[in-house]
């Protein structure tokens, strides 16, 4: 073992120690930690000043009681978090999620990622991540607002558009985030446009918020097809998930020529030979608000699958690109070998850390391309920052505008993951070329900032 190999053990081995059982927050400190190497050879100065022991650790983490009433009366107890995880690059940024799988562990796996992502966007912002345990399922419009009113009575104090911006993420989206700014406004008696993104476009938001992050996967993914000689034109493509960032990157797939036959939900999947019906997805899914076996029984030539992932749609297709969009660990080793039998040249990331550590290996054993979420899915924060701009200059831009800033920013992404893999000596690697320009830019601004 290098001496760096041994100082990144020895660093990791005090992480599982000092965060026993957030194995999620192990795996996304593992996943940047194994692209470290040959970086801290080059750079004795990030051991000296104990970079990555100061990463490791959050600059606050923040976890309080959320009390909210039912319609019927009944008093429910919540926790929510806020992890304001590194602000060497600007105000922390990232998401809130709600959903009941959520534990202090999770949110750290998230503002970890959101660091290096958020710098990878080369926009002026930190990395934090958010959320509560409340699931938001079958819950009424009435009890979502009384439980955001409650979430941000105590949540405001720790917020500002100049110390940590907010956003949705699984389980908020449009409609949380208005009832979440609206108490933040009420409380702090200011119209502080720039403290929360993913407004209403005509309360503050931006243009293309919503499509961002779905649209932004497939610019990055065909970036990454254009390099390898190829596109999106006349493939065949799986997106798992049927939210935000899976709607607007099957949209984006269709525009580009490709066809998605298979999404999904936490209750199964559908196969669509002849291309997911958008409106129809969305009718079910934005509109109904129902399970996505509904969307079969009203199209006839889809074939509903129970309790099954996406990934299963390759025994039934020759499946070309694969685009995790759905959720954390959802695609692993035995999908991996499914999706690489049915001929897949490239699984692109459109949600947080969706593939295992083992089907990564396995994907890049097959030289099947691997774009990983911090660079893949940075057009959603990075439309945020935009948001933020726009609220700061008290401006709103067009769609068009909007949308060529975005395309451009996932090309740079793209350039620079696929520069430093280059420059590494590792050309084709996206997962290290994200890791090292994402961790070199945060970590020369904490040198540069001193001890602290
Ligand atoms: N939750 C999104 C993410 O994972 C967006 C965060 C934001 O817009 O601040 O990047």
């Amino acid at each position: 073992m290098s001496p760096s190999a041994k100082q990144i053990d020895k660093v990791f081995q005090q992480v599982i120690s000092r965060n026993p059982g957030e194995h999620e927050f192990h795996q996304a400190v593992r996943e940047v930690f194994d692209s470290l190497p040959t970086v801290l050879s080059r750079h004795p100065e990030y051991v000296e000043a104990s970079i990555l022991e100061r990463l490791c650790e959050p600059e606050r983490q923040i976890i309080f009681r959320i009390p909210w009433t039912d319609d019927a009366g009944t008093v429910h107890i919540s926790r929510g978090f806020r992890v304001q995880y590194n602000s060497a690059l600007g105000p922390y940024k990232g998401g809130l999620r709600f959903h009941p799988s959520v534990l202090l562990g999770t949110v750290k796996f998230l503002g970890f990622e959101q660091v290096f992502k958020n710098a990878l966007t080369g926009l002026p912002i930190g990395g934090g991540k958010g959320g509560s345990d409340f699931d938001p399922k079958d819950r009424s419009d009435a009890e979502i607002m009384r439980f955001c009113q409650s979430f941000m009575t105590e949540a405001y104090r720790h917020l500002g558009d100049r110390v940590d911006v907010p956003a949705g993420d699984i389980g908020v989206g449009r409609r949380e985030i208005g009832y979440l700014f609206g108490q933040y406004k009420r409380i702090a008696n200011r119209y502080e446009s720039g403290v929360i993104t993913g407004k209403g476009v005509t309360w503050g938001g931006s243009l293309l918020r919503t499509e961002a992050t779905g649209y932004g996967t497939v610019f990055f993914a065909e970036h990454m097809l254009r390099a390898a000689g190829t596109s999106f034109d006349g493939t065949t493509a799986l997106v798992s998930g049927s939210g935000n960032v899976a709607i607007y990157a099957i949209e984006k797939v269709h525009e580009l020529g490709g066809t998605v036959v298979g999404a999904s939900d936490s209750s199964g999947s559908v196969y669509d030979p002849d291309g997911i019906d958008l409106d129809l997805l969305r009718e079910v899914k934005e509109v109904s608000r129902a399970r996505i076996s509904s969307y079969a029984e009203q199209r006839p030539q889809a074939q509903y699958l129970e309790g099954t992932r996406v990934w299963a749609v390759a025994q039934k297709s020759a499946v070309d690109v694969a685009l995790p969009c759905a959720t954390q660990n959802e695609l692993d080793e035995d999908d991996a070998a499914t999706l690489i039998s049915s001929g897949v040249t490239a699984v692109v990331e459109g949600a947080n850390m969706p593939t295992t550590p083992e089907a990564i290996r396995r994907l890049r054993e097959a030289d099947v391309l691997f774009g990983p979420g911090k660079a893949a899915n940075a057009g959603g924060v990075a439309t945020s920052a935009l948001e933020m701009q726009q609220n700061a200059t008290r401006d709103s831009w067009s769609a068009e505008y909007t949308e060529q800033r975005l395309s451009e920013i996932m090309e740079n992404v793209h350039t620079r993951c696929a520069s430093t893999a280059e420059e590494y000596g590792i050309p084709g690697d996206y997962v290290a070329g994200a890791n090292i320009a994402g961790f070199t830019q945060v970590a020369d601004a904490m040198l540069a900032q001193g001890v602290i």
